[in-house]
């Protein structure tokens, strides 16, 4: 898994919306792409901020 997760990306698996379609997890099983939750979403930008500053 890229250690840059898009904000929008499943909350399940991490995948982006128009790459997901059906994928399979050991924790949710087999599922459609779900909205990430508002903390979920706030993690990730976080996330990708600090990738951004670091590997200037
Ligand atoms: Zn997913």
């Amino acid at each position: 898994m890229p250690s840059t997760t898009p904000p929008s990306a499943c909350q399940h698996c991490g995948i982006d919306h128009h790459e997901h379609m059906q994928r399979w997890t050991s924790a949710a099983g087999w599922h459609q792409w779900t909205q990430p939750t508002q903390q979920q979403v706030k993690q990730r930008m976080t996330v990708r901020r600090k990738a951004r500053t670091t590997s200037r």
